[in-house]
Order: structure tokens, then C-alpha cells, then sequence
């Protein structure tokens, strides 16, 4: 898919600076995060040489702007899950971002010196780290297969990131979100060659899941997620394939780890087994706020499930894990994708504000991930999309943290540490917001 709206390189450090000074609610690192989340990054090919670090495990979606068989053979399968910037131009606080892919990007990654550090043009913006190899990963599996494949880890190490079914039932244009590449992404790892399992057993998950019970200090979370079921899966309902991996792993590891599971809105009554087994955190992902875009880019959860009743299921999801553990993901900027999205930010900002507001008004608390344009997905099929601007993201930012302070709401759980410099979470800054005063209160938004 051609994607435009990416920033000219010489306009790149003015509007950042425009912004630092009109968006003193939001830390600077937050700004430049959603940036580079939004335009993606691309790597100079020796900056990785030699260098030891954890790289892109593609632990559910590909997140990146370009397809795998269109990257160089020195990038492709080699970049980092994630970078942490910090210092540099404006002396910022670390930061982790996850990587997207994005060969035309004004953000790149480059050798300095005798370190790394991220550019544009000559210009150097920040130090980079990369992420470390987690100890377990030197096993392999009886089946010979890398952790990285059963149970990747991402956020820096924190979060365990079990997609344990790697397909959608929701199949085709008809059904499948129009903005997710799960399918597409399993064609393109299994085109590669690469061991890429369609769906994991609980005795490999748990195989690994031992190693870093032994080995590892810095997982402190796991997710179960997949695709949605809609007939069954391995002779299971879609909720009871899901449940016997909650329930194999707090059996063999009660609450070792905070447990979440990400699946489709289910009934309060279906629900209370997953808590009473061990979950802590549940998100229903409602993707899309706007009632006629959810039904045209969630054809399937419209069809199957319906935008009300799905709603219906999150507000009384709540009385089963309690206020800040529901939180269902919205996929932010795709309100403004072609052809059927909202023309002007206003419009969108609307909407999705209103989305926010309706949710933590029943102490439910929304959170959001950065929309990539990937390239086979349906969006894709109607040509060149427009990346949503800056602007959109920092009033995103703006109103959900606005919002979320009026309500009090605990901080949501299963994040790791909030707060610029803290922050673990990758793919948006709303957790990098949390608690942010801005340093010249009168100027705040
Ligand atoms: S329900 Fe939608 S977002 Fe979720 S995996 Fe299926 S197609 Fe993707």
C-alpha cells in the first residue's frame, strides 16, 4: 500500500519544536514517539552488524509499512523489536518505541561514532539502545522451536505475548477488520520459510513458559490472545480453546505472572471462569468508536456479535474484573483511512473522544495503539492511504489523558511503570502521559 503525509525532512524538527511549545500537557517524548510510531523507521544495514540484541519476534501483526518479501535481505527478519532513544537533541528521558518497518521514513537508525543513534539526514535527534536478548532465549523447544516463537517477549522483556492461534476466522473482505494483517502476516512469515505456528499447544507454551519461571525477572505479565473463533477451533468453542491455556498456566504457575487475556466481547457469565481461574485484566477491543465505521471496518465483530451488543458486553465486563481492568483497545488514526474514514481531524478527534469519554465513564479505561498502514490488509485494497498527521495523535493524547484525570481512574493494570522515562508500553504513549504535569502549567493546554 503507498502511504503518504510523510513529513518532509526539513519540516521534521520545526513541527516538533511548534508542537513542544503548543503541547506542554503532553512530555516531549511522547510527542516524538508517536511520531516515529506513526511514520515507522528504517535502519541503515550496518548500524545492526555485530551488535547482540532481541529482534522482531512479529508476535501477532507485522506493524511494518512494507511487505517482508519487498525488504532488503539485510534488514529483513534483523531489526530490533524495539529501540529506546534518549539524550541527544533534546536531551530526552528513555523512551521505548516499537519498530516499524518503513523504508521511507525521515527517521533512521545509524552508526555515530561508536554507538547508535537515530537521524534524520545529518542531523542526530537522540541515542538509541536496543533491546536485550532475554536469558531463555538460548533454548529450544523438544520441537526444536526458538522461545521467541512460543512465547516472544516485547516491552522491553515485561509483557509475554501469547498469540496462541495465529489466524482469524473472520476471513476476507466480508469479515476480517480492515485494518488487520493476522492473516496476511501468517501467509507472509510462512512465504518466508519461517517456523511460523498457526496454533501453539499448552505443552509448548508451558515448556517455555518453565524457562523463564527459572530464568527470568523481568517478565511480569503474560497475554493470551489469537484470532477470533467463529465455528471452532481443534473441536473448541472459541472460549473454551482459550480457557485451557489460562487455565494449564495458573495451574502450573498460579499467579506467577498477571494474567490478560484479548479476545472478542464475551457474556458476563462466560467471563467469570476466566477471573475465578486467575485473570486479571480483559480487553474486549473495540477498535472503532463511530458506529458506521465499526460495522465497515469490523465487518465480522458487526456481523457476529454487533456494535451494541459488544458495548453491552464491555460495561458489564466490569463487574467481573473490576474498574481500570477492562480495557479494550482502540486502533487510533484508522477513523481517518480511506475512503470510508472522517475527512478532518476535528471530526475524528470528535468521535473517538467520545468513545473515551463513554467508556471511563463506567470505569472502564480505553487505551489505544498507533494504526500501521500494512500492506495487505482491506484498507489497503483501496490504494494510497494518508498517514494520519501529527496533530491527531497529540490531541488523542490530550483528551484521553484530560479525560482519564477528570474520572480519577487508577492507573490501568498489566502496563508496567507509567510516566515519561517509565513507560514500558510501545506501540502508543498513552501510558508515557500518566501522571505528566506539564513544567509551565499556565501555557498547558
Ligand atoms: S477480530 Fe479483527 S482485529 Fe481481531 S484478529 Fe480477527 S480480523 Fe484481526
Amino acid at each position: 500500500m503507498k502511504v503518504s503525509n510523510i513529513s518532509s525532512k526539513k519540516d521534521l524538527l520545526k513541527e516538533l519544536e511548534d508542537f513542544r511549545e503548543r503541547y506542554s500537557n503532553l512530555p516531549f517524548e511522547a510527542i516524538l514517539k508517536q511520531d516515529i510510531l506513526r511514520q515507522g523507521i528504517q535502519f541503515d544495514p550496518a548500524s545492526l552488524q555485530g551488535k547482540k540484541f532481541k529482534k522482531k519476534d512479529y508476535f501477532i501483526f507485522t506493524f511494518d509499512h512494507v511487505a517482508l518479501e519487498e525488504q532488503s535481505q539485510s534488514i529483513r527478519f534483523q531489526m530490533p523489536e524495539e529501540i529506546r532513544i534518549k539524550g541527544g537533541h533534546w536531551n530526552l528521558l528513555p523512551t521505548i518505541v516499537s519498530v516499524r518497518n518503513n523504508s521511507n521514513s525521515p527517521y533512521i537508525v545509524k552508526n555515530h561514532e561508536d554507538y547508535l543513534a537515530l537521524f534524520f539526514e545529518t542531523e542526530k535527534l537522540a541515542d538509541i539502545e536496543l533491546p536485550p536478548i532475554p536469558e531463555y532465549y538460548r533454548h529450544s523447544t523438544k520441537a526444536g522451536k526458538s522461545p521467541g516463537e512460543i512465547a516472544p517477549v516485547i516491552e522491553w522483556g515485561y509483557l509475554i505475548y501469547l498469540t496462541v492461534f495465529r489466524n482469524c476466522q473472520y476471513f476476507g473482505r466480508e469479515e476480517e477488520c480492515a485494518f488487520c494483517d493476522i492473516n496476511h502476516n501468517y501467509r507472509q512469515q510462512k512465504n518466508q520459510g519461517r517456523p511460523y505456528t498457526g496454533v501453539k499447544s499448552v505443552s509448548e507454551i508451558l515448556e517455555v513458559l518453565s524457562w523463564i519461571d527459572k530464568e527470568d525477572s523481568t517478565a511480569k505479565t503474560y497475554t493470551i490472545t489469537g484470532g477470533s473463533v467463529t465455528k471452532d477451533l481443534r473441536g473448541k468453542s472459541e472460549m473454551d480453546f482459550y480457557y485451557q491455556y489460562v487455565q494449564a498456566i495458573e495451574e502450573r504457575f498460579p499467579n506467577r505472572w498477571l494474567s490478560k487475556i484479548v479476545t472478542q466481547a464475551w457474556e458476563k457469565e462466560d467471563l467469570l471462569r476466566f477471573r475465578d481461574t486467575g485473570v486479571k485484566v480483559y480487553h474486549p477491543n473495540y477498535e472503532i468508536w463511530d458506529p458506521r465505521l465499526f460495522s465497515l471496518l469490523c465487518p465480522g465483530k458487526e456481523r457476529y456479535i454487533g456494535r451494541e451488543k459488544w458495548i453491552r458486553r464491555i460495561l458489564e465486563a466490569v463487574d467481573v474484573f473490576g474498574h481500570s481492568c477492562v480495557i479494550p483497545n482502540f486502533v487510533a488514526g484508522v477513523e481517518l483511512a480511506k475512503p470510508h474514514g472522517f475527512s478532518s481531524v476535528s471530526d475524528a478527534i470528535d468521535s473517538t473522544k467520545e468513545g473515551i469519554e463513554f467508556f471511563m465513564s463506567h470505569g472502564v479505561v480505553p487505551r489505544f495503539t498507533t494504526w500501521c498502514p500494512e500492506p495487505f490488509t482491506t484498507l489497503a485494497e483501496f490504494g494510497e492511504q494518508t498517514l494520519p498527521p501529527l496533530v491527531y495523535f497529540l490531541e488523542l493524547l490530550s483528551s484521553w489523558k484530560a479525560i482519564f484525570e477528570s474520572y480519577r481512574l487508577p492507573v490501568p493494570p498489566g502496563y508496567g511503570s507509567h510516566g515519561p522515562g517509565q513507560a514500558v508500553f510501545s506501540v502508543s504513549a498513552f501510558m508515557d502521559i500518566i501522571g505528566y504535569q506539564a513544567s509551565n502549567p499556565s501555557k498547558a493546554k
